[in-house]
C-alpha cells in the first residue's frame, strides 16, 4: 500500500519532529492526521480529519516537546470506512494503552473483529486497522512482550501492513511490523526513527534500514533490533543514503512516474484485496444493459473491459466516451451505467453519470478516491487501491481500474450463474496472478531504454493491435503523445488498409502489441504490410516467439498472459517506452504541457 504515512521518532522534541515527519509525508496523499506520544508516562492520543498544519497549529505541536521524547504520526488516506476523526489513526485498545497506525489493508478483519467483540472488546472506528491494538491487547494480558503480541496479532491477520505500536506499559520503544506495505528504520546522533519513506528521515539521519516483509522491529533510542515474526533474530543490515531531496520525495526515482510504474505490483495486490461485498453489491445492479464510460486512460479502461466481458461472457457491454454520452444515449430506463474515473471528479464523466441518472439508470462509479463527486452520486461504488498517483499521465491506476473491473465481471457472471463454478474460480486464479506477471515485466525494463533511443526522434507512430489489446494500443498511443508530445495513434491494426497505411513511408515507427494468442496470424499480416513500405516494427511479443523477432527490428517480451488479462501486462512496457522517450527529449514526463492530473472542466 503506498497510500498514508506512518512517522515515528524516539529523540528529544518528539512532538515536533513527528510534526516535521508527517509534512515530509504530505505529498503521499492523506485525508486526516494523528499522533500520539507518552507524555508523564501516559499516552496521550490527538487526532483529526483535515490537513496537517491546521492540526499542528492548533495542537501547537511545534512548541509542545518538553518531557516528551518518544511517539508515532499517521497521516491515513482512507480504505476502510470515512474519513472522519473516529477513523483516523492511531487506534487504541480498550485499555487506552496501546496505540498503532497502520498503512495497509487487512483482508480477514471482518471476522477477527466479530471474533474480538464476542470476547468483549469494543470498537471506536469502521477501520480495518482497529483490530491489531485489539489483538496486541489480548498477547499482552497473556504475557506476551509488545514485540511478541504484535508479531502473534501479525501472524493472525492477512493483508498489507505496515504498523508503528506504541505503549505506556513500554515507554522507550516503538515496534514496527511491516508485510507489503514500506517501512524504513533510521537511526540518527539524536534519535531513532521509524517511516513509511526515507524522504521523512533526510534532516535527522542518513543511516537507513529498510524492514523487509514479516520483519518485527523493536526500536528503542539506542536503534533496533529486529527479527522475524516466527521470533528468529535477524541482523540489522543499515545503508547509507545519498540524499537529494527531489529524489528522496520520489523515492529515489528521477521521476514520479518511474515510481508509480515500479509500484504497480502493489497497487494491483491491494486493489485485489477489495472487500467482496463491495464487488457483489455492484454486481447485483447490473442488469439491463451496460454502458461504461469514462475519458482518456479510463475510457480505455472501459474498452479492455468491454472486450474482456465479450470474450468471457458473451456479455455485450458498451464503452462509450464521457463526453459524447449524452450525445449518444437518450433512453436509460433500466440500465446500467459504469462511470470510471481515477479522481472521481472527472468532469466529463460526471456529467455522463448525472444525465444517465437523470435517464433512468443505475449508476457505479469506480474511482481512486473514496470521497469524490463520482462515488457520492454514484448508487454504488468500488474504490481502486493505487494510492496517491502524481505523475499527471495515469500508469498504476490504469492497471488498477482494470483489475476492478475484471473482479466486478467475474463477480458478475458468478452471481448470474454465467459460468460454470470451476472455469470461475481459474479466472480468479489468473487474475491473482497478474501482480505477478506485472513485477516480472518490471524487473525487465531496462530493455526498453535502447528501443527509445533509436526511435525518440520521429515525428510519428502508430500503435497497433487485434482484440481486447486494441485498448492497450490506443493506451500506448495516448501515453506517447501525452508526455513526449510525439504525434501517435492507436487503432486496430485491421484498419491500417482502409487509411492511415497511406503516411506509412521509410522508418516510419509502428508498434505491435503480439501475443502468441487467436490473432496472432492476422497481426503478421498487418505487420508485414507495413513493412513492405517501409515501416521499423517494435513488438511486444510472448516470451521466446521467435518469428516475431525475426520479422520485428525490435521487440519487448513478456511471459504468457491470459487473454482476458492482457493490457494489464503489456501496457507496462508501452508506458517505459513513453517514458524514455519523453526524457531523451528532454521534457519532464511528471509535469506534459497544457494537461492537469483531473480534468474538472468539461
Ligand atoms: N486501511 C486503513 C484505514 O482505512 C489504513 C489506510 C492507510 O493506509 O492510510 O484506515
Amino acid at each position: 500500500m503506498l497510500l498514508c504515512g506512518i512517522f515515528g521518532c524516539i529523540s528529544s522534541c518528539a512532538p515536533r519532529v513527528i510534526a516535521d515527519g508527517l509534512k515530509r509525508l504530505e505529498y503521499r496523499g492523506y485525508d486526516s492526521v494523528g499522533v500520539a506520544f507518552i507524555s508523564g508516562g501516559k499516552l496521550v492520543l490527538e487526532k483529526d480529519k483535515g490537513m496537517i498544519d491546521p492540526f499542528v497549529r492548533r495542537l501547537g505541536l511545534s512548541n509542545m516537546s518538553a518531557g516528551i521524547e518518544i511517539g508515532i504520526g499517521h497521516t491515513r488516506w482512507a480504505t476502510h470506512g470515512a474519513p472522519c476523526k473516529e477513523n483516523a489513526h492511531p487506534h487504541l485498545d480498550c485499555t487506552g494503552t496501546i496505540a498503532v497506525a497502520h498503512n495497509g489493508v487487512l483482508e480477514n478483519f471482518l471476522e477477527i473483529k466479530e471474533a474480538l467483540i464476542k470476547r468483549g472488546h469494543r470498537f471506536a472506528s469502521t477501520t480495518d486497522t482497529e483490530i491489531i491494538p485489539h489483538l496486541i491487547e489480548e498477547g499482552i494480558q497473556e504475557g506476551l512482550s509488545l514485540k511478541s503480541a504484535a508479531a502473534r496479532a501479525a501472524k493472525m491477520i492477512r493483508g498489507s501492513m505496515a504498523i508503528a505500536v506504541l505503549s505506556s506499559a513500554q515507554p522507550g520503544t516503538i515496534v514496527c511490523v511491516k508485510r507489503e506495505s514500506p517501512l524504513v528504520i533510521g537511526v540518527g546522533k539524536n534519535g531513532s526513527y521509524c517511516a513509511s519513506d526515507i524522504a521523512a528521515l533526510m534532516p535527522y539521519t542518513d543511516t537507513i534500514l529498510q524492514l523487509e516483509d514479516d520483519q518485527v522491529a523493536t526500536i528503542t533510542r539506542a536503534g533496533p533490533s529486529i527479527e522475524t515474526i516466527d521470533g528468529k533474530p535477524v541482523k540489522p543490515k543499515f545503508t547509507k543514503v545519498r540524499w537529494d531531496a527531489g529524489m528522496a520525495e520520489r523515492g529515489g526515482y528521477p521521476h514520479f512516474m518511474l515510481k508509480e510504474m515500479h509500484e504497480q505490483p502493489i497497487a494491483l495486490r491491494d486493489t485485489l484485496k477489495l472487500p467482496s461485498a463491495f464487488l457483489e453489491r455492484a454486481s447485483r445492479m447490473m442488469e439491463g444493459r451496460v454502458y461504461l464510460t469514462g475519458s482518456g486512460t479510463s475510457y480505455h479502461a472501459c474498452l479492455a473491459s468491454s472486450y474482456a466481458f465479450s470474450k468471457l461472457f458473451c456479455m455485450d457491454i458498451r464503452p462509450v466516451y464521457s463526453s459524447e454520452f449524452q450525445d449518444l444515449l437518450c433512453d436509460l430506463r433500466g440500465n446500467t451505467v459504469i462511470g470510471v474515473s481515477q479522481s472521481g471528479e472527472t468532469a466529463d464523466t460526471l456529467g455522463a453519470l448525472r444525465h444517465a441518472k437523470s435517464k433512468g439508470a443505475r449508476v457505479i462509479g469506480i474511482t481512486n478516491t473514496l470521497s469524490s463527486s463520482i462515488t457520492a452520486l454514484s448508487d454504488t461504488y468500488i474504490c481502486t487501491q493505487g494510492g496517491p498517483e502524481i505523475g499527471v499521465a495515469a500508469t498504476k491506476t490504469f492497471l488498477t481500474q482494470l483489475v476492478a473491473m475484471d473482479q466486478l465481471m467475474l463477480h458478475a457472471a458468478s452471481v448470474a450463474n454465467k459460468l460454470p463454478e470451476g472455469v470461475c474460480s481459474k479466472l480468479f486464479e489468473q487474475l491473482n496472478g497478474v501482480p505477478s506477471l506485472v513485477e516480472r515485466v518490471i524487473g525487465q525494463l531496462d530493455a526498453v531504454r535502447p528501443i527509445a533511443q533509436k526511435y525518440f526522434s520521429r515525428r510519428s507512430a502508430y500503435f497497433l493491435a487485434r482484440g481486447i489489446n486494441v485498448a492497450t494500443a490506443m493506451e500506448g498511443a495516448l501515453k506517447l503523445k501525452e508526455l513526449s508530445y510525439m504525434h501517435a495513434e492507436g487503432y486496430p491494426a485491421g484498419e491500417s488498409k482502409h487509411g492511415p497505411i497511406s503516411l506509412v513511408e521509410d522508418g516510419f515507427l509502428c508498434v505491435f502489441i503480439a501475443p502468441n494468442d487467436s490473432s496472432r496470424g492476422r497481426i503478421i499480416g498487418n505487420m508485414m504490410e507495413m513493412k513492405a513500405r517501409g515501416a521499423k516494427i517494435f513488438a511486444v511479443i510472448t516470451e521466446g516467439d521467435k518469428e516475431l523477432k525475426l520479422i520485428a527490428d525490435d521487440t519487448f517480451e513478456v511471459p504468457p498472459v491470459p487473454e482476458f488479462l492482457n493490457p494489464v501486462v503489456y501496457t507496462v512496457p508501452l508506458q517505459a517506452f513513453a517514458y524514455h522517450v519523453a526524457v531523451l527529449r528532454g521534457l519532464d514526463p511528471d509535469k506534459p504541457r497544457n494537461l492537469a492530473k483531473s480534468v474538472t472542466v468539461m
